[in-house]
């Protein structure tokens, strides 16, 4: 395993830093302000994200995006992670799966989305059918020119401010129901937000309830009449693809973390000594750095795996536990953080505050915990013991 970085990718990792750095004195407004950022900031953050050549990174060139290799992406997440109130999520950008989509809806759907022209948001979680995506309940039945949807999708994140919704529904054809995804343009009748709820997290976007009840066009269906009946691969490239940059964040996160708790327990002194020398204080954050470095080491071999074309489902395997790994250790380290600030840390301006309620969702979305470990407990079983656990390039064909 050889994880120096290329000169390329030292440049990104540079980008990437400043952007972040760019994006953190907007923290505590966007916090203030429940999570609304003025609109200059937000013109700011997509330059300066366009500028810097961040938008896209899972897509083509010829579309608009990055074409980086899964080492780039975790290189980039990294210093996302560190961004507290979702200000990064502004940059824009496409869901993986409109690469899938006919030249049409390239030109269409995923090069504007790329400019920054269109924004897409992604609607496959409903009422009864969250990790058991197999269990939705949304239909496209055929009509006269197309199919006519109905269903409710949950947790559409950006779907307050998208124009075009993603949609996994069941086409039925005879008895068979066909998972599809479709492509809607907002607004579109019969297409409407039923609650829109706060969330743990202050969020620049809200996470709206969808109900649906729409005619679409044949048109409609993502890659056309080929794919009907194939919207579960499409997310499940997602879903891999999602769960290491997930972990890259969680990584980041756990820099900042430490910077921010270190930075404050060599100055704040109590009892005539700055409580870093009390071994209550300085151990935790020991455990953090050890937290810090194995996902970080984790989640850069999974990226390596996956870029050196090791067999998927030990990669799907690996991605799940990075994210299980590093989603789960972040949490603590908040925690951690969070009591070295002592009460400082009570107070929303508070980084470690902020982080400690933002990264909860990690062990939620993208596949919960318990998620993962069925996905690691499965190729336990069935890739077997050494296969699982393998660095090995050679082990992991
Ligand atoms: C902020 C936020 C944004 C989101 N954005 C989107 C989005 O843009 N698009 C979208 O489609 N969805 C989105 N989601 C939905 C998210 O993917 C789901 O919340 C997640 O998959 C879990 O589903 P659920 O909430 O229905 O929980 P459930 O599936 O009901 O799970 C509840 C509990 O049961 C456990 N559990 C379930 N099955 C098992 C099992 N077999 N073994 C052990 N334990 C089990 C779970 O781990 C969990 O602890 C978002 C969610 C949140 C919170």
């Amino acid at each position: 395993m050889d994880f120096s970085l290329t000169p390329e990718q030292q440049d990104l990792r540079e980008r990437a830093r400043t952007f972040a750095d760019a994006l953190i004195p907007h923290e505590v407004a966007a916090e203030e302000a429940g999570g609304i950022v003025p609109t200059e900031v937000k013109a700011e953050i997509r330059r300066l994200a366009r500028e810097l050549r961040l938008i896209g990174g899972n897509h083509a060139p010829e579309h608009g995006g990055q074409g980086w290799k899964m080492m780039e992406h975790v290189i980039v997440h990294e210093e996302l992670g560190r961004i507290t109130n979702g200000l990064w999520w502004l940059m824009g950008g496409g869901y993986n799966v409109l690469a899938l989509g006919t030249p049409e809806q390239i030109e269409t759907y995923l090069k504007p989305t790329l400019a920054g022209e269109r924004a897409d948001a992604y609607a496959v979680t409903e009422r009864d059918a969250g990790s058991d995506a197999s269990g939705i309940k949304a239909i496209a039945e055929r009509v006269d020119g197309g199919f006519r949807i109905r269903g409710e999708k949950w947790f559409v994140t950006s779907g307050d401010h998208a124009d075009y919704l993603i949609v996994m529904a069941n086409v039925i054809d005879g008895g068979s129901r066909l998972p599809t995804l479709f492509l809607i343009d907002l607004p579109c009748p019969g297409v409407e937000i039923i609650d829109d709820p706060l969330f743990t997290h202050v969020f620049p976007d809200g996470h709206p309830t969808y109900r649906l009840d729409c005619v679409v066009p044949e048109t409609a269906v993502l890659g056309g009449p080929s794919q009907i009946g194939h919207g579960d691969a499409g997310q499940h490239a997602w879903f891999v693809e999602e769960r290491i940059h997930i972990a890259a964040r969680c990584v980041g996160a756990m820099q900042r973390l430490l910077d921010e708790a270190v930075g404050w327990a060599t100055q704040r002194e109590q009892f005539g000594q700055p409580i870093m020398e009390f071994q209550g204080v300085s151990f935790p954050l020991a455990d953090s750095a050890a937290d810090c470095v194995a996902a970080r080491l984790l989640t850069y071999q999974c990226a390596q795996m996956f870029d050196d074309g090791a067999a998927p489902k030990l990669v799907h395997a690996r991605a799940s536990m990075a994210k299980l790994f590093a989603s789960e250790r972040a949490y603590v380290c908040a925690d951690r953080a969070v009591q070295t600030w002592g009460g400082r840390a009570y107070m929303r301006r508070n980084a470690a505050e902020r982080l400690l309620r933002e990264l909860r969702v990690d062990r939620i979305w993208e596949g919960t915990s318990e998620i993962q470990r069925l996905i690691v407990a499965n190729a336990l079983v069935k890739r077997g013991v050494s296969a699982t656990l393998a660095v090995d390039a050679r082990e992991l064909t």
